[in-house]
């Protein structure tokens, strides 16, 4: 092993490991180690019904879901539970309550189809799933205890049941979570193939919520006293799910808007006077680009976290030229390092615009050949490795995908072609894997792949991502006609946007002779790559 780029952040203190404490637990005593009165700080925020929740009605709301769910529904340590759920209020209390009592998380993407989720469910074997009235026809009718809607009268009155006599005794019989304990598997296709479930554990995310709880971007005098968040990046997804839990604990409020869209998110802006926001990218094109904005009052607006995607200089600049004074902050992290592992918390780390900023704490990376296996010194391409505390635990039942990742040395290889500077700074320069990013959504052409194999017309098919602008990259479709077909573009694309969620949706088709392969029958995406780009290069 060659050079190792080591953090250059103060390290920040950990319980010990062998401390049985959850997320939660963890969460909860940070959060009542500042000297807030938590009656009258808000939490969150529904930027679509206007309501709000204060910290302490939040906090009896997660303990009468947990003693609900252990004592009535006997959920117990190890079991997992599956939710498919947009951003409302009562994700957060959920995800609090069932990591308390060590039930396993596992979010997905609510726009899933019924043939994604039920790979999903097929995944992580649930015994509980919760989601609302328009999710709910999608999850399987045979999981143990069934499926519990969170917006319904029910499980209003569950969270807001007064505290019976029977408190104490019910705490008593709850779980012990140990910090290796599973916390969440979250979905991700890695560098290879299809879907797979990231297990991430407590201790993954004290790691994480640690670091961003002591070293923390300074504040000057004109910072109002709390920060106010507005969430446009889903919580199902290891991005919004951290920055949830790092909110919480630092006694933030956040803003939730069930349904997206772009000039209510300008509204709430300004209504709700949000001073930080987590985003991908194509919100920070829009930012930089739309008329829209100039109608509204956004002064109180200090921080963009931009992470999930590449978000490119040019954007950051456009940005800042008309933001001036929002500061412009990228991050980088996958699933499989349960969040971002890259972060810029000073002055001097904000204007590496291009750069996703320095290592986060406790973490280690490398630069790897591909070719050689050899490590690089700075300035030199190659696969990022990556090594610390907030590293995944494996794919779960996929014992093969784990060794392909996870070097015995506890690596994680990234499948991202990267450098670091001589400062220590890493630049993301290309992906190696598969992935496809369409708006910081996860498409994996594997899965594409199969679904267009399995249309009779089709002889071969590979799928690749396009550049766009707006969205980053779109799936593209190259497609091996059968002898005698004369299926269109337009056919291939319905043929797919039938089947899976929309964003998965195939965008472009080109149609060739064959697919290029390597004697090993591997399709060669890279001459796709190249094909592709030098086509629309040359038009
Ligand atoms: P996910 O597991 O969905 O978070 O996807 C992780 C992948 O997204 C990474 O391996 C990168 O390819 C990409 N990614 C995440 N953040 C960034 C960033 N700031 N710049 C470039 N690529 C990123």
């Amino acid at each position: 092993v060659g050079q190792i780029f080591h953090s250059i952040r103060p390290s920040v203190p950990l319980p010990p490991e062998s401390l049985s404490i959850s997320i939660t637990q963890y969460v909860l005593s940070l959060l009542s180690s500042s000297d807030i009165s938590l009656d009258k700080r808000t939490v969150l925020i529904d930027a679509i019904a206007d309501r709000s929740l204060s910290y302490s009605t939040f906090l009896n709301q997660i303990e009468n879901l947990s003693n609900f769910l252990k004592s009535n529904l006997n959920l117990n340590k190890g079991d997992t539970a599956f939710i498919l759920s947009p951003p409302c209020f009562q994700v957060p209390i959920l995800y609090f309550s069932l990591l308390s009592l060590g039930v396993i998380v596992s979010p997905a993407n609510p726009l899933s189809s019924s043939s994604e989720i039920h790979h999903q469910i097929h995944l992580c074997k649930p015994v509980i799933a919760f989601a609302t009235k328009e999710t709910e026809s999608k999850i399987p009718k045979n999981l143990k205890h069934g499926t519990m809607l969170i917006d319904s009268l029910e499980f209003d009155n569950i969270i807001n049941a007064k505290s019976g006599s029977d408190e104490v005794s019910t705490r008593k019989s709850m779980s012990v979570v140990n910090q290796h304990d599973i916390a969440a598997i979250m979905y991700s296709s890695g560098t290879t193939g299809r879907v797979k479930g990231v297990k991430l554990s407590h201790r993954n995310f004290i790691a994480l919520t640690a670091g961003l709880f002591f070293n923390r971007i300074p504040r000057d005098a004109n910072w109002p006293e709390q920060d106010i968040s507005l969430f446009t990046i889903p919580l199902f997804h290891v991005f919004g799910f951290f920055m949830l839990v790092r909110a919480v604990a630092m006694a933030e409020g956040l803003v939730l808007m069930k349904r997206f869209d772009f000039e209510g998110m300008l509204k709430a802006v300004e209504k709700y006077r949000i001073t930080y926001m987590p985003v991908s990218p194509p919100l920070v094109v829009a930012m930089a680009k739309s008329d829209v904005v100039e109608k509204y009052d956004l002064s109180s607006l200090r921080v963009l976290g931009s992470g999930g995607a590449p978000l490119g200089k040019e954007v950051s600049e456009k940005f800042k030229s008309r933001f001036p004074d929002v500061d412009i902050l990228q991050g980088y992290g996958l699933t499989e390092s349960c969040g971002g592992i890259t972060k810029m918390v000073d002055p001097e780390e904000f204007r590496r615009y291009g750069s996703v900023g320095r290592l986060s704490e406790l973490m280690e990376g490398m630069i790897v050949d591909p070719a050689k296996g050899e490590a690089l010194p700075p300035g030199q391409q190659g696969e990022l490795w990556l090594r610390g505390p907030m590293i995944m635990q494996g794919y779960v039942g996929d014992a093969k995908a784990t060794a392909e990742t996870l070097h015995p040395e506890g690596w994680l290889k990234t499948g991202d072609l990267c450098y670091f500077d001589s400062d220590g700074f890493l630049y993301i320069v290309d992906r190696l894997k598969e992935l496809i990013k369409y708006k910081a959504y996860q498409v994996p052409p594997a899965e594409l792949e199969h679904l267009l194999q399995s249309n009779p017309e089709i002889a071969d098919a590979a799928v690749i991502g396009y550049p766009a602008e707006e969205s980053g990259q779109i799936p593209m479709a190259y497609v091996v006609r059968k002898t005698g077909s004369s299926i269109s573009e337009a056919q291939v694309m319905d043929f797919i946007a039938k089947q899976v969620a929309p964003y998965k949706k195939i965008r472009r088709v080109a149609f060739v002779s064959s697919i290029p392969k390597s004697p090993a029958g591997k399709i060669l995406r890279r001459e796709l790559v190249n094909h592709a780009t030098s086509a629309a290069s040359s038009k």
